[in-house]
């Protein structure tokens, strides 16, 4: 399911006020939810889940340490004050992209993911949304506007006339021309 397709939707957490969730106890829950349906997990998932605060666009992240062959599970810090089950969602999203041949949105995951969401109730898909995650989604920058003699960087989320054109303007802070940076990769 892209973007698209859920907008207009009702969110299907609510979202309320409540205290932080228990985010690594809540990953081992997910782990061992997994483990009870065969699904193979890697054992070398870090236990502590790292927080992001930034505003990436993003809701969960799986980094694969190919030194090691460790995991971590990284979620957005809007996800601590969500409905349990849209942070217990999302980390199951990442945790299945730690088995075997899973690194991807493909067939293999995708049939772990509708094994979890058969069992448990998730509906965990490739893409999700704040609107169905029932949390406030952040003003993401997609366009980074730079300067190229003093390197001073002007974050914007959408196409402007700066963003299209920034030869026309010039640095506030050097006089220097501008030019837009390459669009960050996006990790989901
Ligand atoms: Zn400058
Ligand atoms: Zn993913």
């Amino acid at each position: 399911m892209n973007r698209e397709e859920v907008q207009g939707q009702l969110s299907l957490y609510s979202a309320r006020k409540r205290e932080i969730l228990p985010v690594d106890l809540l990953l081992q829950k997910v782990i061992a939810q997994a483990k009870a349906l065969n699904i193979p997990v890697s054992e070398h998932i870090n236990p502590s889940v790292r927080i992001n605060k930034r505003a990436t666009g993003r809701f969960g992240a799986c980094f694969a340490n190919k030194r090691n062959g460790t995991f971590l599970i990284e979620i957005s810090d809007v996800l601590l004050t969500a409905h349990p089950k849209a942070c217990c969602q999302t980390l199951a999203h990442e945790v299945l992209h730690t088995c075997y041949g899973c690194q991807n949105h493909k067939k293999r995951w995708h049939r772990y993911a509708d094994m979890m969401n058969q069992a448990y109730g998730y509906t965990i898909t490739r893409t999700e949304s704040p609107e169905r995650l029932g949390v406030e989604g952040k003003n993401v920058v997609r366009y980074v506007v730079e300067c190229t003699q003093c390197g001073a960087e002007i974050p914007r989320a959408r196409r402007s006339r700066l963003v299209e054109h920034p030869e026309d303007y010039r640095c506030a802070k050097c006089g220097g021309q501008l030019a837009l940076k390459k669009p960050e990769e996006n990790k989901e």
